[in-house]
């Protein structure tokens, strides 16, 4: 038997929520500078839990948060603050998370004075702001400054949240299905803006999303959750074209066009085509959670959890499943 280590180690940032939530358990992640890592799971397996607790949104009951291999731990410590202003959250809906009475200079310049980036004369100021706005390519940027969140498109809004992101120089960002809530049309163009802020800031980023087809044109790495447990990871190249995981084929099966990025609701994601409904966290299902959907179930599924398992002659790629256990199938 191989066993996936569970455990990786680095200068980078490692994140782990084991237990964290009742939501979510045996999370593991790393997130690396210059890395996209997408996070795919349907709307309950707890995807969103994890950005918010490593955003520190929510508290832990469990696990471990390390930055570049420091645990950070105590609530309002200077680790944490740190912490807090390296790893800065996007949300789904810019609407929501921008104040309507406030105009984009003053939410920029307000990230930008929390973190101290602000500058001391008001033309420095002013150069930081216009500098924020350029980067996300809201120019000329004299033509956002003074606008509030009514007068700007979706697509616009959530550029101004990237930008306010942007203002703590942060290491990390935690984007929890940041264009699902867009106009199909202008989705391409988000994703492709935090592309390139990856590499220009050579940032790392979490991308939650129940798309599987938009991480496979995304992402460097993508996981993939179900019911509150890792199932499968590995590079997105593989675990998209390659999918192991009875989950993840059912996931990619009921994407519709797996080449573009999907239109539909996260809530009309594939529960319906596949057999059943996704099973609730408070008291999922014995043994492998997926059992009571997996088409390909055997007996010591229902029993037993399975460990994560490397996919044989693919390093890096690995499945929660019963079906690579190496002990039993060579
Ligand atoms: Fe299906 Fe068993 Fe694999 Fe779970 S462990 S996905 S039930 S084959
Ligand atoms: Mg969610």
């Amino acid at each position: 038997t191989k066993h996936f280590p569970v455990r990786k180690r680095g200068r980078e940032m490692l994140t782990r929520g084991r237990r964290a939530v009742r939501a979510v358990d045996d999370v593991d992640l790393t997130l690396r500078r210059g890395r996209v890592t997408a996070l795919v799971g349907e709307s309950g397996s707890g995807k969103s839990t994890v950005a918010r607790l490593l955003a520190q949104l929510h508290p832990r009951t469990g696990g471990e948060i390390r930055l570049h291999g420091e645990p950070v731990t105590v609530k309002g410590g200077k680790a944490f603050r740190a912490y807090c202003r390296r790893v800065q959250m996007i949300f789904q809906d810019p609407f929501a998370s921008l104040n309507p009475v406030h105009t984009v200079r003053y939410h920029l310049t307000r990230a930008l004075k929390i973190h101290g980036r602000a500058g001391s004369t008001a033309q420095d100021q002013e150069q930081a702001l216009h500098e924020l706005l350029t980067r996300v390519q809201l120019t000329p940027p004299e033509g956002f400054v003074d606008k509030f969140p009514h007068e700007l498109s979706g697509g616009q809004r959530q550029r101004v949240a990237i930008a306010r992101a942007l203002g703590a120089d942060p290491e990390a960002l935690l984007a929890d299905e940041p264009v699902s809530m867009l106009d199909v049309s202008i989705r391409l163009g988000v994703l492709n803006l935090l592309r390139d802020l990856k590499e220009r800031l050579h940032l790392a980023i979490l991308y939650i999303t129940h798309d599987i087809a938009s991480a496979r044109y995304f992402a460097d790495e993508t996981l993939v959750m179900y019911a509150g447990r890792m199932v499968e990871g590995g590079d997105s190249e593989t675990v998209t074209q390659q999918p192991a995981h009875p989950y993840t084929r059912l996931l990619i099966e009921s994407a519709p066009d797996p080449d573009r990025l999907a239109p539909d609701a996260e809530s009309a994601a594939p529960a319906e085509k596949g057999s059943g409904e996704p099973p609730s966290l408070i008291a999922p299902p014995s043994g492998c959670r997926f059992h009571p959907r997996c088409p390909v179930a055997m007996a010591r599924c229902r029993i037993e959890l399975p460990p994560r398992f490397e996919v044989a002659d693919r390093p890096g790629h690995w499945a929660a499943c019963w079906l690579y256990d190496a002990a039993v199938t060579s």
